[in-house]
């Protein structure tokens, strides 16, 4: 079978992923309907003053999405992802951008991905001066506070708070890919918001075609993409992208 995306044509590919192509790992959303937290709870606890005044009830708050990742699984969403990159001729670029913090597209294989909110499965130093690395970590240490062996300051999530910037080297390679791609793809992303709604028009104005792949067309940005496809990624994406073999 033939994929409906004809991704051998392009020479620069770029995916940006949202919380929708995880959903299907059983994943919950961050927020809104059936999401691990309420609206209210997230502008309570996932905010840089909330980190700075009880740490410790920041981490408690998000602790429960880094337990979550050991009994979830990639989909086949997020597998077609990274077999596509692994068809890819050398001279084809592909960038993978995600919103998603729960590391998801690595444990499928994908290998350029550009985290864009960060990753809670990584621990590091919530003293921005301090020299300790962040480190992969799966466990959520709820029993006692986590401090840093070098400053002695709260370890935190490596994720991106209320109030906290993208990270100056993510946002960089996003805007370099997104400039030169000439094939944008959004995923499980209404593409209404910041930074869809960015990236694609940026994509556009510099000539690459465009794509949405969402569950829902309510809410989705249509008028913005050249092509649209509604339903869950883990479906859709294995077959717009299947393989070289007809
Ligand atoms: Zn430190």
């Amino acid at each position: 079978m033939r994929g409906k995306i004809d991704w051998q044509n392009y020479r620069s590919i770029v995916v940006l992923t949202g919380a929708g192509i995880s959903a299907g790992s059983g994943l919950p959303t961050f927020r809104g309907p059936g999401g691990l937290w309420s609206d209210a709870k997230i502008l309570e606890f996932g905010t840089v003053d909330a980190l700075r005044e009880r740490p410790f009830e920041v981490w408690r708050f998000f602790a429960p999405l880094r337990e979550k990742l050991k009994s979830v699984q990639p989909n086949p969403g997020h597998l077609a992802l990274a077999t596509l990159e692994a068809d890819l001729q050398p001279e084809q670029g592909f960038t993978l951008i995600t919103q998603n913090v729960d590391g998801l597209h690595q444990r499928a294989g994908s290998k350029n991905v550009i985290e864009y909110h960060g990753g809670i499965y990584r621990t590091r130093c919530s003293n921005r001066s301090c020299f300790f690395e962040p480190f992969e970590d799966f466990d959520a240490h709820l029993e006692e506070p986590q401090v840093c062996p070098f400053c002695g300051d709260p370890l935190r999530f490596d994720i991106v708070l209320f109030g906290e910037l993208i990270p100056m080297d993510a946002q960089r390679l996003a805007k370099q890919a997104i400039r030169k791609c000439d094939l944008f793809l959004a995923v499980g992303t209404s593409g209404t918001v910041f930074p869809a709604a960015d990236f694609v028009v940026t994509a556009r104005s510099h000539g690459a075609h465009t794509i949405l792949i969402n569950l829902e067309e309510g809410q989705s940005n249509v008028t913005s993409f050249n092509e649209v496809y509604f339903g869950p990624a883990e479906t859709l994406l294995p077959e717009l992208l299947a393989g070289k073999t007809d």
